[in-house]
């Protein structure tokens, strides 16, 4: 972990180096796309993309994989963070995130809404979903009316790892309580049960889908729950039964937004896409954005690809 004062010059060295690129970038923002080889998907926000150590990180990423613009998921961010974040505000948003169970949270939580974050997350946290720490965070994004991002995992990847925001079969009470709640669903649980026949028994799943699932359901009968189809968990949900995938995109192509959870260095694939997480190795050497993307593009119409990856997460996040 490098010194707060090594951050702060890393930040103010990347911030300086960037400027001369701002022309290059004004224009690929005004074409809908990142200025790169990176493939022509048209206008994408990535709605789950990890603050990186510096800006320069950030967009190199963006810029390497086609994604036009982020919600960047800070947790506690510093002051510089947020600043840098905010010199590049027609590409970066940001969301927050922090201990929920730790004294404080309903207020560091507001007051990152007050100085710009547009909604909470990722809330990855060792508690049942329905456990009184996640209803006060359900319960404030409501009334700060900002949408909350949940991590679901029953399965850990590694020994002692742990298990996150359990109990999503049940989630409909959730749902129900807190119908001014903007819900948005994420990580292992909640895209494994997409099948019906899911026993919280694999973080991955594979197989042909069983129709009807939890998941199905939720995002079909409840308004306040979204899906985001980031990460090896939403990319493995969607590459297990083509058929499944094209109906299922088709049928709530205004409830699911797209993102990466990327961890991969450079928007092709460098480094290690899915950190933590060797269940998800069949991503090994590859861009998470890139594959989702190709495979969303691959698995819908044109019109429906651009609410995914784009128009919904504007409704979404209000932004
Ligand atoms: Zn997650
Ligand atoms: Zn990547």
């Amino acid at each position: 972990m490098l010194s707060r004062r090594l951050d702060r010059r890393t930040f103010l060295g990347s911030l300086a180096s960037l400027a001369s690129l701002a022309p290059l970038a004004s224009l690929s923002r005004v074409r809908g796309q990142a200025a790169s080889d990176a493939p022509p998907w048209g206008p994408v926000r990535d709605c789950h993309f990890h603050l990186r150590p510096d800006l320069a990180s950030n967009l190199a990423h963006m810029d390497g994989c086609g994604v036009s613009n982020a919600v960047i998921l800070a947790r506690d961010p510093t002051a510089e963070q947020i600043r840098a974040i905010q010199q590049h505000a027609d590409r970066l948003t940001w969301a927050a995130s922090t201990d929920i169970t730790a004294a404080g949270a309903a207020e560091r939580l507001t007051a990152a809404v007050t100085k710009g974050a547009l909604g909470f997350g990722e809330m990855k946290f060792h508690l049942a979903a329905d456990a009184p720490e996640f209803q006060r965070a359900y319960a404030l994004a409501a009334d700060l009316g900002v949408p909350i991002l949940v991590h679901f995992q029953e399965v850990p990847h590694f020994d002692g790892e742990g298990i996150f925001a359990t109990g999503f079969k049940t989630f409909e009470v959730m749902l129900k309580k807190f119908p001014k709640t903007t819900f948005v669903g994420h990580a292992d649980a909640f895209w494994a049960n997409v099948d019906a026949k899911y026993a919280n028994d694999a973080a991955y799943p594979t197989g042909p889908i069983a129709r009807g699932g939890v998941t199905d359901r939720l995002l079909g009968d409840y308004g306040n729950l979204f899906g985001d189809l980031s990460a090896n968990s939403g990319n493995n949900a969607m590459s297990r039964d083509a058929d499944f995938a094209r109906d299922f995109l088709r049928r709530h192509q205004d409830k699911l937004i797209f993102g990466s959870d990327c961890s991969c260095a450079d928007g092709r694939g460098t480094g290690i896409a899915q950190a933590n997480n060797p269940a998800a190795s069949r991503l090994a050497g590859k861009c998470v954005a890139r594959e989702t993307l190709a495979l969303l593009q691959r698995s819908t119409e044109s019109a429906v690809f651009r609410k995914l990856v784009f128009d919904n997460s504007r409704r979404v996040y209000r932004s």
